[in-house]
């Protein structure tokens, strides 16, 4: 029998503590299982991540309960996890945390309690709050709302101190559960025996009667919010059929309502002969239960998505499940409800505006097996769907498939790939425009290649124009040009839809030439450079090196520059005033955090309720409006500009994805490109639609520099509130990296794009590893790093703080 526990906790400490386990205990304590446990001088929630017998050489505590009756993670997770926490260099716990829902992780609450020891007697206000605490069972938080910004938080604070105050934790697992009445017929009552009944009835039937009557009819649902739906059922009714002893109840958990979905089943679609041949390749290894990793290559259009249906339902038919992962953006109805039609209650949607309780519920349906695929964001990945066969990603190259902040800051595409090798499982990774990395992957035959090269039926991709605004200078209605303005002018007349993109990515401004469009980049990192008004300079992100912001163009000479990046806002005014009559719609992170917003935007412009969708990317994805023939991007610049090394693969991916907006039905459409670079390769490429062309270009600008696929990026963020200790500590971090890794590639220390932020400074320095090593390596390296960065600084790890960021991509 096990005798100690090693135990995980929500904190970023890295370390797995060991526990001994009370004897009786060694059969119930289990890797998986969530227990309370002292930890320094409290008590805290943690997760077994190990039980063994090895003797530790220190005084191991007791695990003081066991909250669960069965392991919250399964095995398969606790490895998974494990991974996550060796690859991404964060806290298991971390991690953990991040993979279980609100309502089943490590939340523990306060109490208060007077003490029986009370040194002196207390004055009147100390009188008044121990009071208080003895009376109504205050807990800690409970207490400070209270007397927040009174005096009576001092007396508790000193209360505290001096003991006369104890506080004890105790675990809050509950999550409250929504209970409703289930109703069944009563014992030897039925359909039948109530018509029987209702046939004998000599007078006219009452009301009660006649909701009898419905029921024979309809059926008896089971739930009390179904019930309450049909038409003759009265709070009264319901009462006196259960009186008549014709019905009865029992307290269930309530199901939740969930996004607004279209129910009307389908019938799976009979694939064309491109996807039949990419299916019958895929299906082979999921027959075979066999890892393999797809990269399926596949133009808008071209039916990536029934791909995917046909390999879940292969899956399903195996016994197993699936996991879809797609970006928080396409968890709109519109994508749901596709796979909702054709795989109906066998899907858990977890989304991130759903309730704790509806993410528990989700969460117990997928680990009992009652739901057999789930389809979420990110964090889905992590869903314990039992036996999985399939993970797919849609838009595998999105961003928000990486986690910045906080920690864990893993990417799903990296983590499906890992639980799918832990299961035997296949992956499809789904995109028109795959990053680079994934088609890297493929090259290196780490993944296997599909390609869907021609849109399902005759649907055309639409024509891009490209808009010089450069000729365009004293031709422009706010930041249209003419053309631009027309063609919305003429869509809005005909009763057409237009979507416009303007891409405002936060802090970062810029200086551009109006003559010839050039945007200054940094000599070392080929990045774009970033302008500081305040020192009035321009500055690389990456490597530190900065200059006096240019007064002419070293390009051309012109003295036309102008500071770029800030101000989009005012576009909608402007809109506005230009077409006086027309409906706008804003869509954007400030117009949806609303539950529920975001599907409100998106349904009015569906329903032609509205006639110009504006917005930044979040536009730009996976919507489907027919209707919409005129799309425009304000100014595409804006992403090249951004200070990153993947600028260019993200401005590729938005003109090419707001382009597949465009033209969807009948009518066809054509899109707006307004630049100040004409000429640059990734819009020119974009316009023909060319992906591979881009991306080869794209690599083989990639490779001399040395940037991922053919490096992995580490990211260290120093952030403190002084700039001085700040500044040293990345000195200090760089010095430590060279002294570690002598033949490394490391940029910077240099302050970060963002700069200063809620009374923050931000320094980073970035280190360039090979991309074929491992967890393990990474680990190793980090941890050494770092062990002698803190044995070696002066500042304290409280003072100035170190985020780890392995593969960062911004
Ligand atoms: P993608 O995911 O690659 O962008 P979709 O799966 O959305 O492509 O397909 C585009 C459109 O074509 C959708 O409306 C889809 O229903 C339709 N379509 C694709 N393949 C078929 C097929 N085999 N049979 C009928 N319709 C199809
Ligand atoms: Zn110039």
């Amino acid at each position: 029998m096990p005798k100690f526990a090693d135990i995980v906790f929500p904190t970023a400490v890295r370390s797995v503590f060991t526990y001994y386990i009370p004897s009786g205990s060694e059969a119930h304590i289990k890797p998986g299982f969530r227990v309370w446990v002292p930890l320094r001088n409290y008590n805290a929630i943690g997760v077994v991540v190990r039980v063994h017998d090895e003797v530790p050489e220190f005084k191991t505590r007791p695990v003081k309960k066991i909250l669960d009756e069965e392991a919250v993670l399964t095995e398969e997770l606790l490895k998974l996890t494990e991974w996550i926490h060796r690859f991404y260099y964060c806290s298991w716990g971390e991690v953990i945390q991040a993979a279980l829902p609100a309502g089943l992780n490590f939340v523990s609450k306060k109490n208060l309690r007077v003490s029986d020891d009370q040194k002196r007697s207390p004055n009147a206000d100390e009188e008044e709050v121990l009071d208080v605490i003895q009376k109504e069972n205050l807990g800690l938080d409970e207490a400070k709302k209270r007397w927040k910004g009174s005096s009576y938080n001092k007396v508790l604070q000193s209360l505290i101190k001096n003991g006369a105050v104890e506080i004890w934790e105790e675990p809050d697992i509950k999550v409250s559960v929504k209970m409703e009445k289930e109703w069944s017929w009563a014992e030897n009552k039925g359909a039948e025996k109530a018509h029987d009944f209702l046939s004998e009835l000599e007078r006219d039937e009452n009301k009660w009667q006649l909701a009898l009557q419905k029921l024979i009819e309809s059926g008896l649902p089971k739930r009390q919010s179904q019930l309450v739906r049909m038409d003759e059922m009265t709070s009264y009714s319901i009462k006196k059929l259960k009186d008549e002893g014709w019905i009865r109840s029992r307290e269930v958990e309530a199901e939740t309502d969930s996004l607004t979905l279209d129910h009307n089943p389908e019938e799976i679609k009979s694939l064309n002969k491109d996807q039949e041949s990419a299916f019958e390749t895929i299906k082979e290894s999921i027959e075979n239960n066999e890892f393999e990793n797809y990269l399926l290559y596949g133009i808008t259009g071209s039916g990536k998505t029934e791909v995917y249906i046909h390999a879940l339902k292969t899956v399903l038919d195996k016994g197993k499940g699936g996991i879809v992962l797609v970006p928080e953006i396409a968890l709109t109805p519109q994508t749901v409800s596709r796979f909702y039609r054709i795989f109906g209650d066998e899907i858990a949607v977890l989304h991130s505006r759903m309730t704790n309780r509806e993410r528990l519920r989700a969460w117990k349906d997928l680990k009992s097996g009652a739901k057999k695929i789930a389809i979420g964001p990110r964090s889905a990945i992590f869903a314990p769907v039992k036996d999985l066969g399939l993970i797919v990603l849609d838009e595998e190259h999105d961003a928000s498939y990486k986690q910045m902040d906080p920690a864990p800051r893993y990417h799903a595409r990296e983590t499906a790939i890992m639980r799918a090798n832990l299961n035997k499982a296949v992956v499809i990774m789904g995109s028109a425009t795959p990053s680079m990395q994934a088609l890297n992957m493929a090259a290196r035959e780490k993944s296997q290649l599909i390609e869907l090269n021609k849109r399902h039926a005759e649907a055309v991709l639409p024509e891009v124009k490209i808009i010089d605004l450069k000729q365009y200078r004293s031709a422009m209605k706010g930041e249209l040009a003419v053309p631009l303005y027309e063609a919305i002018k003429k869509a809005l007349s005909t009763g057409e839809q237009v979507i416009l993109l303007y891409n405002r990515r936060g802090f970062a401004s810029y200086i551009q030439c109006e003559t010839c469009g050039h945007i200054p980049q940094s000599p070392e990192c080929s990045v774009s450079l970033t302008y500081h008004k305040k020192k009035n300079i321009l500055m690389c992100h990456y490597s530190g090196y900065s200059r006096k912001a240019d007064t002419r163009c070293e390009v051309c000479g012109s003295s036309e520059l102008k500071i770029q990046g800030m101000g989009t806002q005012k576009i909608e005014e402007e809109l506005a005033d230009l077409f006086e009559e027309a409906r706008i719609l804003r869509f954007d992170k400030d117009s949806t955090t609303r539950k529920g917003a975001h599907e409100k935007i998106l349904n009015k412009f569906g329903n032609g309720d509205a006639d110009i969708l504006i917005g930044t990317q979040l536009v730009a994805k996976g919507l489907d409006f027919p209707n919409v023939t005129v799309v425009g991007v304000i100014d595409a610049d804006t992403e090249q500009a951004f200070p990153s090394f993947q600028s260019t693969e993200r401005m590729y991916q938005l003109l090419s994805q707001v382009s597949g907006r465009s033209g969807r039905g009948s009518k066809p459409g054509t899109v707006f490109i307004q630049t100040r670079q004409a000429d640059n390769s990734a819009i020119q490429f974009a316009k023909k639609h060319d992906h591979k062309g881009f991306s080869k270009e794209e690599m083989g600008f990639r490779k001399p520099l040395n940037y991922p696929p053919y490096s992995r990026l580490i990211t260290f963020v120093l952030k403190g509130k002084k700039e001085y200790q700040v500044s040293s500590s990345a000195h200090l971090l760089r010095n430590t990296l060279e002294k570690v890794l002598p033949q490394a590639e490391i940029l910077g220390p240099s302050s970060s794009a963002i700069g200063w932020m809620n009374k923050n400074f931000y320094w980073e320095v970035t280190l360039k590893i090979d991309p074929e090593k491992g967890a393990n390596y990474i680990e190793a390296l980090l941890t050494k790093v770092m062990e002698i960065y803190e044995s070696e600084n002066q500042v304290s790890t409280s003072v100035v703080r170190v985020n780890i960021n392995v593969d960062a991509i911004r």
